[in-house]
């Protein structure tokens, strides 16, 4: 495992294993399958209720010899908690279901609610050593030098939707000037525009004996960029882990470069409407 050293000086590792959309009920053997596949990091949220699921499975890797310290845990804290009082609840929540004791990486998901009052809580835990590193998810540059500027804690890592059709380079220079560590989520874009199948991803894996998946990972890797891909099955586990053995030419990132739209496949921050329905889910 390749791992990249974080500005709190914590080691994170550069590929995990994200369960967005995975049932609750599925989530158990799921995560199981990552760990012993070979996943350390394990990618879940307040959110995607599945925190016990995912604790199940640590647990039951722990009783198996897998030590804590291999694992990285990274959970994150919802609208609807934000603020000082109601992340410290929502934090020991999220602990209780996933049987911690200390979390590795505690990520604000969204940029709305009281981000300020989140934040001095989760300073505070760190502090107190019930979070290894705090960080960020979904801030886009403005929000992102907002909270650098005006709180003085700077984010560890900032979860991001990436992938070959948004690509990201500009706030990604923005984070490296922070030394903010960049996560990719849907690396996949979530099968969207068939990109399993692009001509240009599956031209350049044919080279290596490598599948679409495997080039997007490596691509993404190769940029310095954590990535959690999610899959239910273990196969496609296994293959996405194996991506540590082939390294992509200049000319290989040059032409999945071109695949860049600029644009999102998911979900604009800046929409108005969009960020209405989000603050107000989950409610
Ligand atoms: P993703 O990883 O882009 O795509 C997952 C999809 O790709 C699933 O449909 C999966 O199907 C399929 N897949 C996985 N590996 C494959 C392979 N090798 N070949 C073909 N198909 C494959 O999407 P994501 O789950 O949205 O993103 C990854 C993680 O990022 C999430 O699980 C979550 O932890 C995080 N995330 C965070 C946010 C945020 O706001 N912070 C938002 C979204 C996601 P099967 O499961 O059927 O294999």
């Amino acid at each position: 495992m390749q791992y990249l050293t974080l500005n709190d000086g914590n080691k994170m590792p550069i590929l995990g294993y994200g369960v967005y959309q995975v049932e609750p009920a599925e989530a158990q053997k799921c995560v199981e399958d990552a760990i012993n596949v070979g996943y350390r990091l394990i990618d879940t949220a307040q959110a995607y209720q599945n925190e016990e699921g995912v604790g199940a499975a640590i647990k039951t890797a722990i009783a198996g010899g897998v030590k804590r310290e291999e694992l990285f845990i990274t959970t994150k804290l919802w609208i609807s908690d934000a603020g000082e009082e109601k992340a410290l609840k929502a934090f020991d929540a999220s602990m209780k279901k996933l049987g911690l004791d200390y979390l590795d990486l505690y990520l604000i998901h969204q940029p709305y609610g009281d981000i300020y009052g989140s934040w001095r809580a989760m300073k505070r835990l760190k502090d107190e050593g019930r979070i290894r590193s705090i960080g960020v998810s979904n801030f886009y540059a403005d929000r992102v030098v907002d909270l650098c500027e005006n709180s003085g804690v700077i984010p560890a890592v900032n979860q991001l939707e990436c992938h070959p059709f948004f690509q990201r380079e500009a706030l990604k220079r923005v984070l490296d000037g922070y030394g903010i560590a960049f996560e990719s989520w849907a690396s996949f874009a979530e099968g969207q525009n068939d990109i399993f199948k692009n001509a240009v991803l599956t031209g350049i894996g044919e080279k290596y004996g490598k599948s679409a998946a495997q080039v997007i990972l490596r691509w993404l890797i190769q940029r310095d960029i954590i990535v959690i891909p999610k899959s239910v099955k273990i196969e496609r586990m296994r293959q996405n882990f194996d991506v540590f053995d082939f390294t992509l030419s200049p000319e290989d990132m040059a032409a999945i470069a071109t695949l860049d739209t600029d644009k999102t496949l998911f979900f604009d921050h800046r929409d108005e409407s969009k960020v209405k329905w989000l603050i107000n889910w989950m409610k």
